[in-house]
């Protein structure tokens, strides 16, 4: 596999992709490595997976500009990238000590429940966030004494590579976290199918996460499933407008849009509506587009030449505004504004993974929730009111599992996320995850 830099069209490595036998030979590994694993004392445990985050550290900055040069992601972005990759890996280094069952009231004896490791994990990574995305399934994967193996995407594996190559220098047993590059449907459908795997973490498309989904039904395999999203970002008249507004476009052109989180459908109460706009379009006119690896540049490029026209695909109508973006060798895609006519423009109701966002008014309250929630999605939204009362309705009424008032964050490493309807299945993050990687034993011990 080809490894290009999005921003120069250069190659920037080959890699070899593994076949199913090789998956099969890494699943076997990981079997033999899962025996030694949870083996090891939680303290122990706690103590290779804080090096493993110390390498991490020491190694933020190749790590980052390894992401730029395979991803083209912006330096600010990839720096912040490599942080999160160490603090979550840290975060989950406290769990191993903390990983407790219960002792529950019987007669005749003792009953104790023990939150066992499940074996082989299989974490199936998309190319928006490669190494983040590994981590919050690799972390607290391993803290919980499971093994792993990852399958990075096509595009993107070699920040995953690398943190495999980190993890054994800081000690981990042979074994215990693999990093196989391939197809998804060759080395990707194989760990899904694979008998001796037992839970798949996906996170990509959910297309492919509900052929995912069917599949490991037949093993009844675990799974958790992060998968797209078509967030809101609903804005109403109270709000601090120039705040929203010119918060707004990061929202949506983060990672040039390539965001399950991106807030692409902005909606703004009818009365604020022009006024809105009109600080919206000057806030996408300063997006400054270009060199990931020049700390100025706020939006980077596409990942590939496929994906660029796919983005481009959804400009049927006509276009309000479009930005900037370079010219020549590069996957470039300028931040682009829709106001749709019709709530029923595939540029409003399907996930673009683009630098392209859509604002539509709305009436009232109940109006603007209707909207939100007419979406097959539920990932993420924003609420923009200064009335307290409101955004605790609001975020109570819009179906979706990371909601902000009056800001865009989603990711906190220690709080969950994950997506309602068909963004996903299950969480990670923060005290959830663990418990998506350990299954729950019950043993009766009798006193006679
Ligand atoms: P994708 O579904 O095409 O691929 C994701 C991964 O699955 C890749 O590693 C791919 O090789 C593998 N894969 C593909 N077909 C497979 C199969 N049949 N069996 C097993 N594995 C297979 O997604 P993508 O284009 O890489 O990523 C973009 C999508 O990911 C968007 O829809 C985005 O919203 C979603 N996403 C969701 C979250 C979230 O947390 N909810 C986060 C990031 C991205």
């Amino acid at each position: 596999m080809k490894i290009i830099n999005p921003a120069t069209e250069e190659v920037v490595a080959e890699v070899e992709p593994v076949d199913a036998a090789e998956v099969d030979r890494a699943v076997e590994r990981a079997r033999r490595a899962f025996a030694t694993w949870r083996a090891v004392g939680p303290g122990d445990r706690a103590r290779l997976l804080r090096a493993f985050a110390s390498l991490v550290e020491e190694h933020a900055e190749e790590l980052a500009q390894l992401e730029i040069a395979n991803s083209g992601h912006t330096v600010g972005n990839a720096r912040w990238e490599a942080g999160n990759v160490r603090d979550v890996l840290n975060f989950y280094a406290g769990a191993p000590e903390r990983n407790h069952g219960r002792q529950i009231p019987v007669a005749g004896g003792l009953d104790v429940t023990f939150q066992e490791p499940l074996g082989v994990v299989g974490v199936i990574v998309p190319w928006n966030f490669p190494m983040v995305i590994m981590t919050w399934g690799v972390a607290p994967a391993l803290a919980a004494g499971n093994t792993v193996i990852v399958k990075p995407a096509e595009w993107t594996p070699l920040t995953a590579l690398r943190l495999a190559e980190l993890a054994l220098a800081a000690g981990l047993p042979e074994g215990v976290l693999q990093v196989l590059p391939g197809t998804g449907e060759v080395a990707g459908a194989r760990l899904v199918d694979h008998p001796d795997v037992a839970k798949i973490v996906f996170t990509g498309s959910t297309e492919v996460g509900k052929e995912i989904a069917a599949k490991c039904a037949g093993q009844v395999k675990r799974i958790t499933l992060e998968l797209g999203g078509k967030s809101a970002n609903v804005v109403f008249a109270d709000a601090d407008l120039d705040k929203a507004a010119a918060t707004a476009p990061y929202a949506v052109f983060d990672n040039s849009g390539q965001d399950c989180c991106a807030r692409s459908r902005i909606l703004v109460e009818r009365t604020v509506h022009d006024d809105f706009l009109a600080r919206l379009e000057a806030a996408v006119l300063k997006v400054r587009v270009g060199d990931p690896r020049d700390e100025a540049t706020e939006m980077g490029p596409l990942i590939s030449a496929e994906h660029r026209d796919r983005v481009a695909s959804y400009l049927t109508g006509p276009v309000r505004l479009q930005g900037r973006c370079p010219q020549g060798p590069g996957f470039w895609f300028p931040a682009t504004l829709l106001t749709p006519d019709s709530l029923d423009d595939p540029a409003f109701t399907e996930e673009i993974f683009g630098p392209v966002v859509a604002v539509v008014p709305f009436d009232d309250e109940e109006h603007a929730v209707r909207i939100a929630n007419d979406t097959r999605y539920g990932l993420s939204g924003s609420i923009w009111t200064r009335d307290v009362g409101r955004a605790l309705r609001v975020a109570r009424a819009v179906e979706a599992g990371n909601l902000s008032v009056n800001s865009h964050s989603s990711v906190r490493y220690w709080t969950p996320f994950g997506g309602f309807k068909q963004s996903g299945l299950g969480r990670e993050l923060g005290p959830d995850a663990l418990t998506a990687f350990t299954e729950t034993k019950n043993v009766f011990i009798s006193e006679d």
